[in-house]
């Protein structure tokens, strides 16, 4: 099958977006010239339009028990209610619940031009529950990161001094049994210190049962991912999220990797100074200097966009001290298996309110202070920030300062008078949107065939109309192509296409069988969970289904 896109700009953030040329997409992959012998199956002229490689969601939260948590607190009107409010512009109906259903899940993203997603917090004992999910979700490639580092038998073994191979070969059979493809950490330590009524674990503080740090853990974690060879770096959560003044911990979080990769998960809540009248403040430049200054360091925001949305978080500590704030007033808690925790509390960003502003303004000064967007990926930390389905608005406040400024002017007065972001007068390019949607993820993740319209590259493209007005453009593609077959096309979704479930590849990847198969490792695990380990293993066969294959991604070259 060969498709021919005529006289379209091309946008990946790596190759010159002015330039009009033909792609082609062959067999499911691009190509810039047809075979020689081969003829054209289907031709679309395209001029005045740009295409840029499928959307990648490096953290969304999209699968798993939190998410229907979720479901339950703020139930949904049915899909079909919402659309019918604007027909005309279905792009524009509001999602009546802010974390969808697996098929609107899908839906949605493809309606934007996202092809691959992933869910960030994946517990062991909820991987396969999260995998079952994202298996059934269309159009998307997915892949989940396991959550380690509150869960008791690492906790315990750190504290007894266990050697750095032992706790590597563990996290090689977390990753492996539970088809994850990165490791994420959550308040390291903190979510089970809570457990012992702790309120806050800060970077040297001890828990109070384990003779663990939040150093002491995340360093463990960070040189095992580094042994392993995971292309991406140990996705971390920071302590204190949410917290005034958190950034003195965020930074020191970053010494304390100790110039080891990493991956900082939803910055904007954890760059926050406790200055001025209220006690809050940006610390957003903090942050920046130093992405700016390192070459292993990578971000995604989280940026809080204003409206009705739900906060979802393993961080049990942290939502627990915010319960009081849940709007409307409902949530849930929970322990998990001795593994982490989940806390679930409806949330209203409001403009009228100085802490809300301020996030607003913060999450966006992070995306306009870090100087190379290959280091800050574009996301809302859906549902926490806003749903994804806020993606196209938050482009347009990237690329129009004039926008940006007519909705700062409407921000609490305290907000105008202390932040800076009216002197960061930067717009993005179409080619800097590109980067931190496709490629720099693409990079992150170690995906070498996403994120890029190089010839080889995976057919998953989205075209758009080029407009003026970015967050009309974003909103409402003129098509999108998932390996080279046309799947949406002007408001219309077409058939589903294949879809993998990507999952780690590792340099040792027998580590993983070496923990699993020891005796004394089975019996720790059955002491500690009451059950077999390899009972919580995931087979293979349960990641497919008809059209979702298992995709490795690459090992890291160091
Ligand atoms: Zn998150």
């Amino acid at each position: 099958m060969i498709v021919q896109l005529s006289q379209v700009r091309c946008c990946d953030g790596r190759v010159d977006s002015t330039q009009v040329r033909d792609l082609f997409l062959v067999d499911g992959l691009l190509a810039d010239t047809v075979p020689r012998g081969s003829k054209v199956d289907s031709e679309y002229r395209l001029p005045g339009h740009v295409v840029l490689p499928g959307g990648i969601d490096i953290h969304t939260h999209i699968g798993g028990g939190k998410v229907n948590l979720a479901r339950l607190l703020l139930p949904s009107r049915s899909v079909d209610s919402a659309i019918h409010q604007a027909p005309s512009k279905p792009w524009l109906a509001p999602l009546s619940c802010p974390v969808p259903n697996t098929w609107e899940t899908g839906r949605r993203y493809i309606q934007m031009g996202y092809t691959t997603c992933f869910e960030p917090a994946m517990l062991p004992a909820g991987a396969r529950h999260a995998h079952a999910e994202m298996r059934d979700t269309p159009w998307l490639d997915t892949g989940g990161y396991v959550l380690l580092g509150n869960e008791r038998m690492l906790l315990q073994w750190i504290a007894q001094g266990a050697p750095q191979h032992l706790i590597t070969d563990y996290v090689a059979w977390m990753i492996r049994s539970h088809a994850a493809c990165a490791v994420k950490v959550v308040n390291a330590g903190g979510i089970d210190a809570f457990k012992f009524n702790q309120r806050h674990l800060d970077i040297d503080e001890t828990h109070p049962i384990f003779e663990v740090s939040p150093r002491r853990i995340l360093q463990v974690l960070s040189t095992a991912v580094s042994e392993l060879g995971l292309a991406h770096p140990l996705h971390v959560h920071c302590s204190n999220l949410g917290k005034a003044g958190n950034i003195d911990s965020t930074l020191a979080t970053i010494d304390a990797l100790e110039g080891r990769r990493m991956h900082i998960a939803h910055a904007q809540y954890h760059c926050y100074g406790n200055d001025g009248p209220h006690g809050f403040s940006s610390a957003a430049h903090l942050l920046a200097d130093r992405v700016n200054a390192s070459n292993q360091m990578t971000i995604d925001v989280g940026q809080v966009l204003f409206g009705q949305t739900i906060t979802l978080s393993a961080d049990t500590m942290h939502q627990f001290e915010n319960r009081k704030r849940a709007n409307p007033r409902k949530t849930v808690f929970q322990d998990i298996e001795c593994q982490a925790g989940c806390g679930a509390l409806p949330f209203r960003y409001r403009q009228s309110q100085y802490v809300h502003s301020l996030q607003w303004a913060i999450g966006l000064e992070l995306f306009l202070r870090i100087n190379d967007p290959r280091k800050v990926f574009l996301t809302t930390d859906h549902p926490n920030g806003g749903p994804f389905t806020g993606y196209p608005h938050l482009i347009r406040l990237l690329m129009d300062y004039d926008f940006r400024m007519s909705i700062f002017e409407q921000l609490h007065p305290d907000v105008q008078k202390t932040s800076t972001l009216p002197q960061l007068k930067r717009q993005y390019t179409l080619d800097e949107i590109a980067t931190a949607t496709r490629s720099g993820p693409a990079a992150a993740l170690g995906l070498s065939n996403r994120g890029t319209l190089r010839p080889g590259s995976l057919a998953d493209v989205a075209v758009y109309r080029i407009d003026s007005d970015p967050e009309s453009m974003f909103s409402n593609p003129a098509m999108v192509f998932r390996r080279g077959k046309l799947v949406y096309r002007e408001g219309r979704f077409l058939e589903d296409s294949d879809k993998t479930t990507i999952v780690a590849e590792m340099r040792d990847r027998e580590r993983a069988e070496d923990w699993s198969t020891s005796k004394e490792h089975q019996q720790l695990w059955r002491d500690r969970y009451g059950y077999s380990p390899s009972r919580t293993a995931i087979r293979r066969d349960e990641l497919l289904s008809e059209g979702r294959l298992v995709e490795e991604n690459q090992v890291h070259a160091s």
